[in-house]
């Protein structure tokens, strides 16, 4: 079923969509909403910075240390959920949100619902839903 993105409009499959405040959004509106806008939390402001930086030519060799570990992990897995790869790199949720966020606008990694959950997956995944 195809539905309407509550914030941008853009027509997506209802399974493609995320729970944000009670209204369906697709990914891009869900993800951008995650993105640091508090200018006086010193960790969000560092994440833009990076991002700033990263943003253009990037490659996988040229991500900071905890980004390419979580990109790695997605990689070699081909699949993982943000639970696994909280507990497996020792990371705090807030952190691979931040990391998330960069490695999607890179087009490193993207997230995938199969069945109920969220996985992170590489951005070519083509897998089962
Ligand atoms: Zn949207």
């Amino acid at each position: 079923m195809r539905v309407k993105c509550a914030r941008c409009g853009v027509e997506v499959d209802e399974e493609d969509t995320y729970e944000m405040s009670g209204e369906r959004v697709c990914e891009d509106c869900y993800f951008d909403s995650m993105m640091p806008q508090h200018p006086c939390d010193p960790f969000a402001q560092r994440a833009a910075e990076r991002f700033e930086e990263f943003f253009g030519e990037v490659k996988p060799e040229n991500l900071l240390e905890e980004q390419r570990k979580v990109y790695e992990l997605i990689k070699e897995r081909g699949k993982a959920t943000p639970d696994e790869i909280i507990k497996e790199l020792g990371i705090r949720p807030g952190e691979l949100t931040q990391i998330f966020i960069v490695l999607r606008r890179l087009k490193l990694a993207k997230a995938h619902k199969i069945g109920d959950k969220i996985y992170y997956v590489p951005w070519d995944y083509r897998g089962e839903s």
